[in-house]
């Protein structure tokens, strides 16, 4: 049978969690997230974790190696026996090396989705959020609202009236900032994989809304390795 493995790729504001949320369950497939991957080991306490845990404590960088060591362990458990979508990893092209050699080792074909999203509707959406520095309560536009008339949030908190404010990381500049710096990351890495001959695919996400994006990654998903995969197979029994 063959594997799905989804690697997954989205700017901040991208929607990327959401995605991972929504296929995880329509495609029956584990959720690797590096972050809590590195949690969890590290909590579990053996030896690859204690080392991982020394590391962050005296502040250092985990070796991208011993990244790759935690992910090769992470997808042979049993939630990802029928396939698993990589989150934040790889993050460099050190670390796209390693993985290449890790799943080409396990004869695991990976598909690389690419959530890309205009920039300015980003800005917009989240230079459109504000807090209300009392109580902390946050206002604004739900993920899809992309009409001018939506963007407008109330001036005052429903709460204690204060005066609604634009957090800082919600500043455009500090917004398009954070853009600039993942796709400096990223496009040397897609670069790689696509280099190394995987299937890539640009998604447009964001503008529209999760569920269908979602189909569309289904799809190509069951292009790629065929129907059914995972739930539509439980769906018919
Ligand atoms: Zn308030």
């Amino acid at each position: 049978m063959i594997r799905p493995c989804l690697i997954l790729f989205g700017p901040p504001g991208s929607g990327k969690g959401t995605q991972a949320k929504l296929l995880r369950q329509s495609l029956a497939v584990a959720h690797v997230s590096t972050g809590d991957m590195l949690r969890e080991r590290m909590n579990s306490g053996d030896g690859l974790g204690k080392e991982v845990a020394d590391l962050m404590q005296s502040g250092g960088l985990v070796p991208d190696e011993m990244v790759n060591l935690m992910v090769a362990d992470r997808i042979e458990q049993p939630d990802c026996a029928g396939g698993f979508i990589l989150d934040g990893f790889p993050r460099t092209v050190n670390q796209a090396r390693l993985l290449s050699g890790l799943l080409e080792a396990k004869r695991i074909e990976p598909l690389v989705i690419h959530l890309k999203v205009d920039y300015n509707v980003i800005i917009a959406r989240l230079s459109g959020r504000r807090q209300c520095p009392t109580c902390g309560a946050l206002y604004g536009v739900s993920s899809n609202a992309l009409k001018a008339s939506e963007m407008t949030a109330s001036e005052v908190c429903d709460y204690d009236g204060s005066r609604l404010v634009v957090r800082d990381d919600d500043r455009e500049e500090v917004v398009l900032e954070r853009l600039k710096a993942y796709e400096r990351q990223t496009t040397p890495v897609l670069e790689y994989l696509r280099s190394a001959g995987y299937t890539c695919w640009d998604v447009e996400g964001a503008s529209r809304p999760p569920q269908v994006i979602a189909k569309e990654i289904e799809e190509l998903v069951r292009q790629k390795y065929g129907n059914p995969v995972g739930a539509s197979e439980t769906k018919k029994a």
